[in-house]
């Protein structure tokens, strides 16, 4: 039986900037999810039984902040008046922050809400990709949003995708963040995905880019004590790396249905969420159903997502014949291939090769160096397949 971990709706495509690197197709539609859709999906997710411990609602694909607190105070209703009372639900943000203010602030705080800002660090790297339709920068309105978060003490990540031009630069990026008072960062690099073609994983070097950038930026940040308190991707790599050797790898975007995802108009898909609304000739789009239309539970039995789920194993078992990084990656990330490799049925890609194994490898050239203290490579349980 599948197990949803994670929820991701898109309450509508509309996004009230136009990044360069955006993949989302319908970013300029105004559409929104209707307050029906909403029942029918949480009904459905609840009686499905594919939900146990917790489940997190993330709100994304195009920028939430664009409907009122209203919409997302009555769908939270919706959530707690259908959810089984043992279960835990949180709700994530994922926003340009360009639409902060105070109410919102409240909003989040009463809601105890998950919320993350996108920022591609300081003004000059990101007013260079994230801009509005004029195509003038926006990071003065990200940043205004930013400081209000802080003066309300609203809890906030951020998502900085890098470029190269970034990559170079990490003192820079580190004062940045501290001169902000911004404590939880993680980092994204640009990727190929749907029509979007990224120049950055084009860049010649730019894996050994990724691995000094992040190296410096960890330096940085246990030099400064107290500043920088998560680097989502050395927190990540370190939990793989150094966890009991018999503890299997749990890689939600290969498993069926952990991660589902929902457009504005009920369609709904699995793995990967940037599936949802591609397009691709091989497979006539990735919506399995439609939640006003169909019963959940019947999905994994539809035609399309045999292929797809079929495809996307064999991806994984030739990650797992072929690849040394295996157990700390599961098989990477479908959307990636598809769009890298120009199918599923692969193994390595650019942003695999970043994202993945430098960053492993530079967990690893770390507990090497510091292997007096007791962890060596060989006890990692990451290590003993890298290795
Ligand atoms: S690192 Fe890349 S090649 Fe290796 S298992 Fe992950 S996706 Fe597959």
């Amino acid at each position: 039986m599948p197990r949803i971990e994670l929820l991701v709706i898109q309450p509508t495509p509309f996004c009230n900037i136009d990044c360069r690197y955006c993949y989302l197709p319908q970013r300029s539609s105004k559409a929104v999810v209707a307050r029906e859709t909403l029942v029918n999906l949480f009904t459905q997710v609840f009686a499905s039984g594919w939900t146990r411990d917790g489940l997190s609602i993330v709100w994304h694909a195009g920028e939430p902040m664009v409907l009122p607190t209203g919409f997302y105070r009555d769908a939270f209703r919706i959530v707690e008046g259908l959810k089984p009372a043992q279960l835990a639900v949180g709700h994530s943000f994922q926003t340009n922050g360009t639409l902060i203010d105070d109410a919102w602030c409240t909003f989040f705080a009463d809601e105890r809400v998950n919320v993350g800002v996108s920022i591609d660090g300081p003004k000059r790297f990101h007013d260079r990709h994230r801009v509005t339709r004029a195509g003038s920068g926006t990071f003065d309105r990200t940043i205004a949003g930013i400081r209000l978060l802080r003066r309300h003490k609203v809890p906030f990540h951020v998502i900085s995708v890098l470029s190269a031009a970034s990559m170079a630069a990490p003192s820079e990026l580190f004062d940045f963040y501290v001169e902000e008072g911004i404590e939880r960062v993680c980092f994204n690099v640009e990727e190929s995905e749907g029509d979007h073609v990224s120049q950055s994983l084009a860049e010649t070097g730019i894996a050994e880019a990724y691995y000094r950038f992040l190296a410096e930026f960890w330096r940085l940040s246990v030099a400064a004590p107290g500043k920088i308190s998560f680097i989502r991707e050395i927190e990540h790599a370190i939990a793989q790396v150094i966890r009991p050797a018999n503890a299997p790898f749990n890689n939600q975007l290969v498993e069926p249905f952990a991660i589902t995802s929902m457009d504005w108009d009920g369609n709904i898909s699995t793995f990967s969420p940037e599936l949802l609304g591609l397009k691709n000739s091989d497979y006539e789009g990735f919506s399995l159903g439609n939640i006003n239309r169909d019963a959940l539970v019947d999905l994994p039995q539809r035609p399309n997502f045999v292929r797809l789920y079929s495809d996307i194993r064999k991806g994984v078992e030739m990650c797992r014949d072929l690849c040394g990084y295996f157990s700390v990656c599961g098989g990477g990330e479908p959307v990636n291939k598809l769009a890298e490799n120009g199918t599923f049925v692969s193994t390595e890609t650019t942003y695999c090769r970043l994202t993945k194994m430098r960053v492993t490898d530079l967990v690893l050239d770390t507990l090497d160096r510091v292997r007096p203290l007791g962890v060596d490579r060989e006890t990692a349980s990451g290590a003993a397949a890298v290795g």
